[in-house]
């Protein structure tokens, strides 16, 4: 093979997400499908480093040199550091969270990107028993979603332009029917919960303690919104609470590198109706109500 001078990321990416889609079609085998989540994956990697080089193009280092600076001012391309001739670029995480400053409102994906991120990883490295099924949905539908979210967002595109009325057709298709029968199982569970609550019966819910309740040393930093709750219509609340990523700095001293919010829990105190699953509150409160609490927090 002759060699390239640059891969492009925006031309891998498109490629990667082509032939991952290829091999996950219904009558491949499990090899194929682990590899076209992995292709997906690594795929989506790349249209994040597409859209941070097209804000910068020394976003996508990992750390910048002076060097690099020069040749950016002087409009080279970013100078060879590695044998293979490529420079350390950013992870999918640090990628995202490098976007999510320029974008805030991409903040409310990055519990989904930490599920990418696991998922990825479980493919290429783990081994031992697992759902295939649930990981290939989990992937392709958050893939699906954020990068549909990026178009919007960070490229004022439609993902049809961006990845072709095939490939988008595919992918959006796929996350529709998954997201369609993650509230259809919901439903029938409100269902069962609603003929209970009109006899009499106790709800079969887990007991959960709203933060704001428990006894702790450490201030409750959740915030409460009010619902109605679906199954008696009385007033619910649902906690947003606040996930810390925590590095340790050069001298072992613990630094915040990251803080988001994440749905914790519906509750209903009149019925004792509850919900703990992030998935699961966000399929009933309703992705656009999520963006709107997660966005209001951001100011
Ligand atoms: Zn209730």
């Amino acid at each position: 093979m002759s060699t390239q001078k640059y891969l492009e990321y925006f031309d891998s990416a498109i490629g990667l997400y082509k032939q991952g889609l290829d091999l996950l079609s219904p009558e491949k085998d499990d090899i194929s499908i682990i590899s076209g989540c992995i292709l997906i994956a690594i795929g989506f990697e790349k249209f994040i480093k597409y859209v941070l080089e097209k804000e910068n193009q020394l976003m996508v280092l990992q750390k910048v040199e002076f060097q690099d600076v020069l040749n950016f001012r002087k409009g080279k391309r970013i100078g060879a550091k590695n044998t293979d001739g490529s420079k350390n670029t950013v992870t999918l995480q640090e990628g995202f969270d490098r976007l999510v400053k320029i974008f805030p409102e991409l903040k409310m994906e990055m519990h989904n990107i930490k599920e990418i991120v696991n998922d990825r990883n479980f493919l290429v490295h783990g081994s031992g028993d697992f759902s295939l099924g649930k990981t290939e949905k989990r992937i392709r539908a958050n893939v699906t979603s954020i990068s549909e979210l990026i178009c919007s967002v960070c490229l004022k595109k439609s993902p049809v332009e961006i990845f072709g009325e095939n490939t988008w057709e595919v992918m959006k298709n796929f996350r529709d029917a998954y997201e369609q029968s993650k509230a259809l199982k919901l439903e029938e569970r409100l269902d069962f919960l609603k003929r209970l609550y009109l006899h009499d019966e106790k709800l079969t819910c887990q007991k959960i303690q709203l933060l704001k309740d428990q006894k702790s040393l450490i201030p409750c930093q959740a915030t409460y919104d009010i619902y109605n709750c679906p199954i008696c219509n009385g007033k619910a609340l649902v906690e947003t609470d606040w996930d810390i990523d925590v590095d340790r700095d050069d001298f072992g001293v613990s630094v915040l590198t990251n803080a988001y919010p994440s749905l914790n829990a519906f509750v209903c105190s009149k019925c004792g109706f509850t919900l703990s699953d992030y998935e699961e509150i966000e399929t009933l409160i309703g992705q656009e109500t999520v963006r709107k609490i997660f966005t209001m927090e951001n100011e």
